[in-house]
C-alpha cells in the first residue's frame, strides 16, 4: 500500500502542474523537482527528441548550463540506449555499464547509480526520465514504477505541448528499431509498398492523470463486464465452431478474461490517480517487459494473448471501436491484421491500399478472392507480425517471394522498384498476347473469362482482354452495403457491367451470402450455425427468402433488357431447388412482362456444381440447364471436409490429387454428353499448372481472376492440349500417379508457358 500512496502522491502533484497556467519548459522543471524529491535522489532529468538527437531539457542536480547543450544520439550513451530499447535501465554503478558515455558539461562525476526509463508516444521512444544518486545502489521495482508512470504523464504533456511531434517520434523509431524481413505466405501475389495501418488501431493514451478515482473505477468495471460478454459470445460461437487453434486461444482470453490479478493491478494503477486508459496502459507495459525477458515460446504466446486483450479492453474503455476504415486511409497503405472478413476489406479505400498483411488467412477464403479481385497483394500466415511492426512504419509486402520488409533501407527499396520494373515488363509480355484469342498450338479455343464483383472490375475486361465475365458474384454488392441494397442500385449495377461487357458474355450468380459472408442486415438468418459454410447461405437462403431473390431477380432482368440475360445459382445441391430458383426468376419474368418493362432477348440459366451430391444428379439436372460451372473452391472444400477458410488446412489437400480430378473429369463426360457448356469459375483456374490440369481432362472454359488472365492464355498458347488429354487420361486410371510431377515434367517437355 505504501507504493500505492507514494505513487499517488507523484501524481497528485503533477496533476497540479498539469493543470497550471505556466509554459511547457517551466512544467518540466517542476517534474524533475518533483522527482528527485520524492525519490530522494539527487538528480532527476529529462531528455526529450529534437532533430533525431536527446537532448536535455531539464534537470535537477545537473548542471544547468548543460540544458539544451548536452545531446545524444540514439543508441548513445545510457539514455540513448534507453531511448532505444524503449526499456528501463537499474544500475547501481553508471560507469561500469558498456553504454556509459561521459558528459563533463554536465557535472555528473560525482553520482554512482542510475535509473532511467523511456518516454514513449505512439511506440516510439520521444524522451528519456532519469534520476541519479551519490551512493551507489539499486532502484527498487516501485520506484522504476513510479519512473514509468511519471514518464507517461510527461509523454501527454510533452505532446500537448508540441515539443516532439508524432512524425518526429515515427521517424526516430525507424531509426532505432532497424529493418527486418518477416516470411508470410503468399496469398494473393503482388507488391506492394505503404504505411503500416492497423486494422483494429491502437489506441493513443491522451489523458492520464484523474481525480475522480471512483469514475475511472466504474469505467473500467463496465468495459472488464463488456469484454467478458464479448469472450463468451465468440466462445459460444467457437464452440459450435468446433475446437482447433482458434479454441485455445479463445480459452486463454477467457482466462485472462476473468483473472482476478489483472484487474486488480488495473485498480491498483487507477488508485495511484490514473485515468482508466492509464492504468490498463501500465499495466499492460508490465505484461510487455515480461514478454521480452521470457525465452519459453508458450509462455510468450499466452503474453501476446494478454496483451491482445488489452488492447481490446482500452479500446472499450476509451470508445475508440472502429476500424481504421472508419477514419480513412490517408497515403498507400499496407494493412494488419490478425484476419479480416471480406466485407471489412472491402470497406478500404482501393486507391491507398497497396497491401494486406495477416497473421493468420488462408487461400481460398473469401477475403483473399476479394483481395484479388481488388488487386491487392495478400501476405498471410506472419508469425510475430504484431509484436515487429509498428503503426506507421514503412513497409514492402513482396507476397510472391513470401516475405514483409519491415523499415527497409535503401537498398531494399532499390531492389523493390527494380522488381516493381521486371512486374512491368511481365505484364507487359501478358499486355501483348491481351487481343490475341487464347488458342493452343493444336488449334483448340479456349474461354479465359474472368471472375468479377464490383462495378470497377469490369474495366479490367479490357485491360486483361478476358473473353467475358464467367463469375460475377453479385453478393459483393450486398457485402459492401450497410443495408440491404435497393432494386434500382442492384439494376444499375448489373447494367454497368453489361454496358463495359459490350458483346462478351457475362454471367451474373445471384447472391452467395451466408457461411464466412455473412451480412449485419440479415442476422438470424443462419445465426450460430455450427457449420456456416454447409449452412444457411447461397441459394438455400435465397429461396428461403423469396422477397429478396425476387428483387434480385427484377433487378437483374431489368438490367438485362434488350440483351442475353446469364443467371446462375450458387450451391445448388439437389435439382429441384435449380427448378424452384429458376421457376422464380421466371415468374418475375412474366410479371414484368405484363407490367410492359423491356425485358432480356432471352434468359439462360445455369448451376454452379460445387455440392458433391449434385454430382450424383447430373443426369437429371444436365438436361434442365443451359450451362454448368464448377466452384472448384467449395467443392473441394466439401469433397475433402476441409473448412476452405482454415488456415491450417490451407496447404493439406492438393488440387491435382487423383480425387479432385477425378470428380471434376466425371463432371466434363456427363456435360459433354448432354451438350450443356461446362466452365470452372474456381481459384484453381487461375493457377498455371492447375489450369493446364482442366484443360487436360477436356475443360475450354474458364473464369479466374483478373490477374491470372494474362498468363493463362500465355499458357494455352503454349501447350499442346491434344497429348496432354491422352496423358492425363492415362495418369488418372492408374492408381498413385502424381499427377503434380508427371503433368510439370509434361508441361516442361512441351515448353509449355508457366509463368
Ligand atoms: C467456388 O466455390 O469455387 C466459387 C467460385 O464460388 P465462391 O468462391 O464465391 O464460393
Ligand atoms: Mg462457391
Amino acid at each position: 500500500m505504501a507504493a500505492v500512496s507514494a505513487a499517488r502522491e507523484i501524481l497528485r502533484r503533477l496533476h497540479e502542474v498539469m493543470a497550471a497556467r505556466t509554459g511547457a519548459e517551466a512544467k518540466l522543471g517542476q517534474v524533475v523537482r518533483i522527482v528527485s524529491e520524492l525519490l530522494s535522489s539527487e538528480v532527476a532529468s529529462i531528455y526529450l527528441l529534437r532533430d533525431g538527437m536527446l537532448e536535455l531539457f531539464a534537470t535537477q542536480g545537473l548542471a544547468q548550463s548543460a540544458v539544451h547543450v548536452t545531446r545524444l544520439s540514439m543508441g548513445q550513451g545510457l539514455v540513448g540506449t534507453i531511448a532505444a530499447t524503449r526499456e528501463p535501465l537499474n544500475l547501481a554503478e553508471a560507469k561500469e555499464h558498456p553504454d556509459f558515455a561521459y558528459r563533463p558539461e554536465t557535472g555528473e562525476d560525482d553520482y554512482h547509480s542510475f535509473a532511467g526509463v523511456p518516454i514513449v508516444r505512439r511506440e516510439a521512444a520521444i524522451g528519456v526520465l532519469g534520476v541519479q544518486h551519490r551512493e551507489p545502489r539499486e532502484y527498487d521495482e516501485v520506484e522504476i514504477e513510479a519512473l514509468q508512470t511519471v514518464a507517461m504523464v510527461l509523454s501527454e504533456l510533452i505532446h500537448g505541448a508540441g515539443l516532439v511531434d508524432d512524425a518526429q517520434a515515427a521517424r526516430a523509431r525507424a531509426a532505432s528499431s532497424g529493418p527486418m524481413r518477416l516470411a508470410g505466405l503468399k496469398l494473393v501475389d503482388g507488391l506492394g509498398r505503404g504505411t503500416a495501418v492497423f486494422h483494429q488501431p491502437r489506441v493513443i493514451v491522451e489523458h492520464t492523470v484523474s481525480d475522480d478515482i471512483e469514475g475511472e473505477r466504474l469505467r473500467v468495471y463496465s468495459a472488464f463486464t463488456r469484454m467478458r460478454e464479448q469472450i463468451d459470445t465468440m466462445m459460444g460461437q467457437a464452440e459450435f465452431a468446433g475446437g482447433g487453434d482458434h479454441h485455445e486461444v479463445l480459452d486463454t482470453y477467457k482466462m485472462f478474461a476473468y483473472d482476478e490479478g489483472w484487474s486488480r493491478r488495473i485498480n491498483e494503477a487507477i488508485d495511484t490517480g490514473l485515468t482508466a486508459e492509464a492504468a490498463i496502459e501500465r499495466v499492460q507495459a508490465r505484461t510487455r517487459a515480461r514478454m521480452r525477458s521470457i525465452d519459453d515460446p508458450y509462455l510468450r504466446e499466452r503474453l501476446t494473448d494478454l496483451d491482445d486483450l488489452s488492447n481490446r479492453l482500452l479500446r472499450i474503455v476509451s470508445g475508440q471501436l472502429g476500424t481504421a476504415a472508419k477514419s480513412g486511409l490517408r497515403g498507400d497503405t499496407i494493412l494488419i491484421a490478425r484476419n479480416l472478413g471480406p466485407a471489412e476489406l472491402l470497406e478500404y479505400d482501393k486507391r491507398y491500399l497497396k497491401g494486406v498483411v495477416l497473421e493468420e488467412g488462408s487461400l481460398t477464403a473469401h477475403v483473399i478472392i476479394v483481395a484479388r479481385a481488388m488487386g491487392v497483394p495478400v501476405l498471410g500466415r506472419v508469425h510475430d507480425l504484431f509484436a515487429q511492426v509498428s503503426d506507421g512504419d514503412e513497409l514492402i509486402v513482396d507476397a510472391g517471394n513470401g516475405a514483409l520488409l519491415v523499415r527497409p533501407q535503401a537498398a531494399m527499396i532499390a531492389s523493390y522498384e527494380a522488381m516493381r520494373v521486371v512486374k512491368a515488363r511481365q505484364a507487359e509480355k501478358f499486355a501483348a498476347v491481351k487481343d490475341l484469342p487464347a488458342i493452343s498450338r493444336d488449334g483448340r479455343r479456349i474461354m479465359v473469362q474472368m471472375n468479377a464483383g464490383l462495378a470497377d472490375d469490369a474495366q479490367a475486361l479490357d485491360l486483361t482482354g478476358a473473353d467475358g465475365i464467367g463469375l460475377f458474384r453479385t453478393e459483393f454488392q450486398f457485402l459492401v452495403s450497410a443495408t440491404l441494397p435497393r432494386r434500382e442500385r442492384q439494376q444499375a449495377l448489373y447494367r454497368t457491367v453489361l454496358d463495359a461487357a459490350g458483346a462478351r458474355p457475362v454471367v451474373f450468380r445471384t447472391v452467395d451470402i451466408g457461411g464466412d459472408k455473412a451480412v449485419p442486415y440479415l442476422q438470424g438468418d443462419g445465426e450460430g450455425e455450427e457449420n456456416p459454410a454447409m449452412g444457411w447461405r447461397a441459394l438455400r437462403l435465397a429461396l428461403g427468402r423469396a422477397g429478396l431473390m425476387k428483387v434480385q431477380a427484377r433487378a437483374l432482368l431489368e438490367g438485362a433488357a434488350g440483351r442475353t440475360l446469364n443467371v446462375m445459382f450458387p450451391m445448388v445441391s439437389e435439382p429441384w431447388e435449380f427448378v424452384e430458383a429458376k421457376a422464380l426468376v421466371e415468374g418475375q419474368r412474366k410479371l414484368l412482362a405484363r407490367q410492359g418493362h423491356a425485358l432480356p432477348e432471352t434468359v439462360r440459366y445455369g448451376a454452379m456444381i460445387e455440392v458433391p451430391a449434385l454430382i450424383e444428379t447430373l443426369d437429371t439436372l444436365l438436361p434442365l440447364t443451359d450451362f454448368v460451372s464448377v466452384g472448384t473452391n467449395d467443392l473441394t472444400q466439401f469433397l475433402f471436409a476441409a473448412d476452405r477458410a482454415n488456415p491450417r488446412l490451407a496447404d493439406r489437400y492438393d488440387w491435382l490429387s487423383p480425387a479432385i480430378l477425378r470428380v471434376l473429369r466425371r463432371i466434363v463426360r456427363a456435360a459433354d454428353a448432354a451438350g450443356v457448356p461446362v466452365t470452372v469459375c474456381g481459384e484453381m483456374g487461375g493457377r498455371p499448372l492447375e489450369a493446364l490440369a482442366l484443360l487436360s481432362l477436356g475443360v475450354e472454359s474458364l473464369s479466374i481472376t483478373p490477374a491470372g488472365v494474362g498468363p493463362i492464355k500465355a499458357m494455352v498458347r503454349s501447350a499442346d492440349l491434344a497429348s496432354l488429354r491422352e496423358a492425363m487420361s492415362g495418369w488418372l486410371d492408374a492408381p498413385g500417379v502424381n499427377v503434380r510431377k508427371a503433368l510439370s515434367r509434361a508441361a516442361a517437355e512441351q515448353g509449355v508457358e508457366l509463368a
